[in-house]
């Protein structure tokens, strides 16, 4: 049968999506913002919920058809409630910028001060005036940041709350090495009367772990978050709040019909089917990924790479920075490690103006997905060796492939070994 070129467009496509699985199946990853679904979790973002609409919440819908997301729904907000022990939760954002912009919507009119991280201190472009914050005209102002240690610079940045008087403190990063000092802000924040947001989308996981830090605990009136970094789920966004009843008004609101109509209903589901894994193995994941990435700053830093943050253990995250402006700059050495399947990005460090976005002096480097693969100590020292060697001129493309052929089962999920196994549904 001849194919019409529509056909043959589509079946190019698909190959795509083949030579692609290939490349990371062979490949080191090493972006700290990706993750792999369990088998389960795959099984609920293809299931026929990722056909439905069902605007508003449960119980108050739009149209018919619902009765089973209802009850679904219902559950996985409950679940998320249950494992971050918040007051409340919002499923729906379908990523963590949509969030944010629900959370901005519900909490900023425009012209109001809102107190964020810059950008090269490692904010996320949401928080920014080109981002969700600044396309609601609001007043951004940056607190104060201590780049020798990489934390929030706590006097500064008390000193600012005191000045602006902001709406709202927000306490959030895309290189999040250290926590953020909410319990050590927290009185003057009340003092001045501000909402506290926590952007935890790259930490996530490491909360419901218990393993980074506890925001809600600590003073948090909501967490905005990812749902596909450190903690691995489908790609998708979560808000969770400790709040008044008033405030979390705002926030439903702000969620819909603010930013979103249909809210990607497999993908919920998926999201809570990876908060029940997470409860079983949260803990164990977060410890190992935290380990694997002081490991690997160790192992690079004795080669000789900058790694940021030494006099403090490099992170107490999943992620770590390094200056590699020495070795020819972010974009190069980004681009050379891809050569040799070792995949991550360049990355802003302080001191790098805005203007450098796309040629910056950093890499970043985040261990959760190669964590989720069963990967350790020994292998964190093997691909220091791996990078070092690469960037010295050698291609170790072959060493890398060898290496990854013993590391292709997601782990810390449901599996054959409890009895499940993945049964594809909807064949
Ligand atoms: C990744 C990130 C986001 C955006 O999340 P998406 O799910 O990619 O939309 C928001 N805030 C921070 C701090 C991030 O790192």
């Amino acid at each position: 049968m001849a194919l019409n070129s529509s056909m043959n467009d589509a079946l190019w496509i698909r190959q795509k999506a083949v030579e692609h699985t290939a490349l990371f199946r062979n490949s080191i990853p090493l972006i700290a913002s990706e993750n792999l679904m369990s088998p389960l979790t795959k099984e609920m973002v293809i299931s026929d919920f990722n056909n439905r609409y069902a605007e508003g919440l449960p119980g108050h819908r739009y149209y018919q058809g619902n009765k089973i997301v209802d009850e679904m729904e219902t559950r996985v907000e409950e679940l998320v409630k249950k494992l971050f022990r918040s007051k409340q939760a919002d499923v729906r954002p379908i990523s963590g910028t949509n969030a944010n912009q629900a959370l901005v919507f519900a909490f900023l009119n425009p012209g109001e001060t809102i107190l964020t991280p810059s950008l090269d201190s490692g904010a996320h472009i949401s928080s920014a005036q080109f981002g969700a914050v600044g396309m609601r005209g609001c007043n951004i102002k940056n607190m104060a940041f201590d780049t020798v240690n990489m934390r929030v610079d706590v006097d500064g940045t008390r000193k600012a709350i005191l000045a602006e008087k902001p709406k709202v403190v927000l306490f959030g990063f895309s290189v999040f090495l250290f926590p953020a000092p909410i319990k050590e802000l927290k009185e003057t924040i009340d003092e001045v009367g501000s909402t506290i947001w926590y952007d935890g989308a790259h930490v996530l996981g490491l909360i419901a772990g218990g393993k980074f830090q506890d925001p809600l605990r600590e003073g948090a009136d909501v967490i905005s978050g990812s749902t596909h970094k450190t903690f691995p789920g489908p790609q998708h966004g979560v808000i969770l709040g400790n709040t008044d009843d008033e405030k979390w008004k705002k926030v439903r609101r702000g969620v819909f019909p603010g930013v979103i109509s249909n809210h990607h209903i497999g993908a919920m589901a998926g999201l809570g089917v990876t908060a029940a894994e997470m409860m079983d193995y949260g803990e164990s994941y977060a410890s190992a990924i935290i380990e694997n990435a002081k490991t690997l700053g160790g192992e690079l830093y004795s080669r000789g790479f900058n790694v940021l943050a030494e006099k403090n253990g490099f992170t107490e995250s999943h992620t770590l920075l390094i200056d590699v402006k020495k070795q020819g700059g972010g974009k190069h050495v980004a681009e050379e490690l891809e050569k040799n399947f070792i995949i991550l990005n360049k990355n802003m460090i302080p001191g790098d103006s805005n203007t450098k976005a796309q040629d910056p002096s950093g890499i970043r480097i985040g261990t959760q997905e190669a964590t989720r693969i069963g990967m350790g100590k020994s292998e964190m020292s093997h691909i220091a060796d791996l990078m070092d060697r690469a960037l010295k001129g050698n291609n170790v493309k072959d060493e890398v492939i060898e290496l990854k052929k013993g590391f292709q089962e997601v782990r810390y999920c449901y599996g054959k070994e409890r009895g499940y196994d993945f049964i594809e549904l909807y064949r």
